[in-house]
């Protein structure tokens, strides 16, 4: 199957070419003729599924299409929760549009940097704006843009704009376009609130769902690797020399850890850099490019980095801290392993996050066997509580039954008073 076959026109195609998008992928074979031809679309597709180009192809062919109205209005908008993924869209819309006869401009607008270049970007008017909620409203109250054009909307990642509490913003962006439009409702998963989103936006959507293609999925090798706590750091500095990995996205629990790991390992001789949101904007892109261009062995990251960053050719995610939900776990190794390649996902376990790893073996169904590293052996004794049923997530407080379990087990446990 060629993209031509699809519907697409040949500066399209030839642009998509140059980017490496000889094959459609299937998200984007499905989706591709359906919004061409002005359907709605619900679209549940794995990370890394090529599921940027197969929007911003049909939407850069449909605004060719549409009249371009001299008030150079958008038409378009995309929706997504992360500056990171708002340059990255802009930058895929950007290379995909340059053959077109008629360029459309593309703004690309984010918080957590200054506002004054935005608006001064948007003076010109743009056809396409891609843009974070919060960001894309301040700049509507300071008349820098008006919605009332749009007749396409994107929503990317809509689950992770509600993750992070995008619901009230989305509310008014959607309030301020024009009801009748084409809408594009893109998630990695479907819980309820999404769904109800989606339900309430869309009309008679087509739905695409791509399930990994068995042989297709990501090949991921994960491993399990057992050590003390207090030792991680060293065993990370180990690994990398022994195993010569040449770069490594390393996700921590929190910004202080990151900062601490990073700053030792750097300080051991490794190019080990932190990458969280207590950086600027300025910081956080330049952490990125450096890490793309080699500059950097290790980013140590929080789980900001977990989702949507698409750093090409990245062969090892470690976990150095488990996440504490199985869903982030998901998402975490899915940095690596992309679009066809091979990676190895590393979890350090420690005595302590024995029981919590295995909740997340069992919400994967996944059973991984514990291997140890010579030299770093775990001496701390494995407390795993016992088994309370279903739930038992990290963090929840035992309940008054989990108690009484606890308390039933440490007196069968006691010898015989
Ligand atoms: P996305 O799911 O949009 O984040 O895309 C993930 C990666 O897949 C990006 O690096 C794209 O360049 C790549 N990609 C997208 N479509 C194709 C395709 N048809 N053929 C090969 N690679 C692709």
């Amino acid at each position: 199957m060629s993209f031509e076959s699809l519907g697409l026109q040949a500066p399209l195609v030839r642009a998509a070419a140059e980017l490496g998008l000889q094959v459609p992928t299937p998200v984007q074979a499905a989706s591709i003729p359906a919004i061409l031809h002005g359907t709605d679309l619900q679209g549940q597709a794995q990370t890394g599924s090529g599921k940027t180009a197969a929007f911003a192809l049909p939407l850069l062919q449909r605004l060719q299409q549409g009249a371009q109205g001299a008030s150079r209005r958008p038409a378009a908008l995309v929706l997504v929760p992360t500056r990171e993924l708002a340059a990255q869209a802009g930058e895929v819309l950007r290379s995909l549009a340059r053959h077109l006869p008629r360029r459309p401009r593309i703004a690309v607008v984010f918080g957590g940097v200054s506002i004054n270049p935005q608006m001064m970007g948007l003076r010109g008017g743009a056809e396409v704006v891609v843009a974070t909620p919060g960001r894309l409203l301040d700049l509507v109250e300071r008349n820098a843009l008006k919605l009332d054009g749009v007749t396409l909307l994107v929503l990317d990642e809509a689950d992770r704009l509600l993750d992070l509490g995008f619901a009230d913003e989305l509310g008014r962006v959607l309030a301020l376009l024009p009801p009748r439009r084409q809408n594009l409702f893109f998630s990695a998963a479907f819980p309820p609130a999404v769904q109800a989103l989606a339900s309430a936006l869309l009309r008679d959507p087509l739905r695409v769902d791509i399930p990994p293609e068995p042989g297709h999925e990501p090949a991921i090798a994960q491993k399990a690797i057992t050590v003390d706590a207090q030792r991680r750091t060293q065993l990370l500095r180990h690994l990398v020399k022994q195993e010569g990995w040449q770069r490594a996205l390393v996700f921590v629990a929190t910004k202080h850890t990151a900062d601490k790991v990073a700053e030792k390992l750097y300080r051991a001789g490794i190019y080990a850099t932190a990458f969280h949101g207590d950086l600027s904007q300025g910081a956080r892109t330049q952490v990125l490019d450096e890490f793309k261009a080699e500059r950097w062995e290790l980013v140590i990251t929080t789980d900001l980095a977990a989702r949507g960053i698409d750093i090409a050719q990245l062969p090892v995610v470690v976990n150095y801290d488990l996440p504490r939900s199985p869903v982030d776990y998901v998402h975490r190794i899915g940095r690596t392993g992309r679009a066809g390649e091979t990676g190895l996902a590393v979890s350090f376990v420690s005595a302590s996050s024995e029981a919590h790893f295995r909740l997340i073996e069992k919400r994967q169904g996944l059973s991984l066997p514990r291997e140890q590293v010579p030299g770093f052996e775990p001496t701390e004794p494995v407390v795993v509580p016992p088994a309370t049923g279903p739930g038992g997530i990290k963090g929840r407080r035992p309940s008054k039954k989990d108690k009484l379990r606890a308390a039933a087990a440490e007196a069968a446990a006691r010898p015989g008073d």
